[in-house]
């Protein structure tokens, strides 16, 4: 009985860990720069991203940064309106990145490091993919069997594989208009989904997060509360987040004005423009010292708020 309520416990201990890591590392952290970290506390969330079967960090930045870019367009990476295969497996059993995504011109600030680099093969999506979600989610996984046992391994195997479904719904419940409410007028179909919000670590507050792409924190109303922000700040306070950008009092004050709220937040670029180009938040300042290799208009959606 003890031994399987700890591996119950091991199961809960290591499914949090893999969805902070897509949450806070892959997601606010590597995609949209929203803090600054120590390279350990990034690896920490990288890891624990990759056990979670979320492949190369710098497949899964360019894929969603092109998300942002046409989001609910033909050109989305995992729109719901492109039907199921599509936008729950189909999308990452590609052989190839497709001809509207380069990881190269969307993600330099990733190739600045050797072992996302690594992981990412060259731009070989499927040798990545290999590499990560086999090579290390699985064999990494055996290798610890001689020193942990196999059942922890299995529990850990069985984390990984139940929270890889985690953002696959994610990305589509929170693009499906009926099933969530909408604060702001983002142009896209983007909804807060109130369960995804509080089981999915902050992450279902998606309409708020595509309004404020830049924004550490994706709850904004006391009601929606944000496990990935809370534990941003907590970390800031213990020294390790050093920038952490807030949503600004001007974005919190257009929750006032939110039913008046015409004016698209996001301004899209058109999908026929250059393949590079990423939507640039209206009024955000971006922050160069993190994208300075970038050319202007491909800098990430970085933020604003004042920080913490
Ligand atoms: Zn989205
Ligand atoms: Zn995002």
């Amino acid at each position: 009985m003890l031994e399987l309520l700890g591996l119950v416990s091991l199961f809960v201990i290591l499914f949090v860990w893999h969805g902070m890591s897509v949450a806070v590392g892959y997601h606010r952290g590597l995609s949209h720069r929203s803090f600054t970290c120590n390279k350990l506390v990034e690896y920490f969330f990288v890891l624990g991203a990759i056990l979670g079967f979320q492949g190369s960090p710098i497949w899964w930045t360019t894929i969603h940064r092109s998300h942002h870019k046409f989001s609910d367009q033909p050109l989305d990476s995992h729109s719901p309106k492109h039907g199921f295969r599509f936008w729950d497996y189909g999308w990452f059993l590609k052989p190839n990145y497709p001809a509207h995504m380069d990881p190269h011109t969307q993600c330099p600030d990733l190739f600045k490091d050797p072992i996302y680099r690594f992981l990412e093969q060259d731009g070989d999506w499927v040798r990545a993919q290999w590499l990560t979600f086999f090579g290390i989610a699985v064999l990494g996984r055996a290798a610890l069997i001689p020193i942990f046992g196999w059942k922890v391994a299995l529990v850990g195997l069985l984390a990984g594989v139940t929270f890889f479904q985690l953002p696959l719904i994610l990305n589509y419940v929170c693009h499906i208009p009926k099933l969530g409410y909408r604060t702001y007028a983002t142009t896209d179909d983007s909804v807060n989904v109130w369960w995804l919000g509080l089981f999915a670590f902050g992450e279902g507050w998606h309409n708020n997060h595509h309004a404020f792409p830049a924004a550490a924190r994706a709850g904004v109303q006391p009601h929606e509360f944000d496990l990935s922000w809370e534990l941003l700040r907590l970390l800031k306070a213990c020294g390790l987040v050093q920038r952490l950008n807030d949503v600004t009092p001007a974005q919190l004050a257009r929750l006032d004005n939110r039913q008046n709220a015409e004016t698209p937040v996001v301004e899209k670029v058109n999908a026929a423009a250059s393949i590079s180009t990423i939507a640039i938040v209206k009024g955000d300042a971006l922050h160069a010292e993190e994208n300075s290799s970038m050319p202007e208009n491909d800098r990430v959606l970085t933020g604003t708020g004042s920080p913490r």
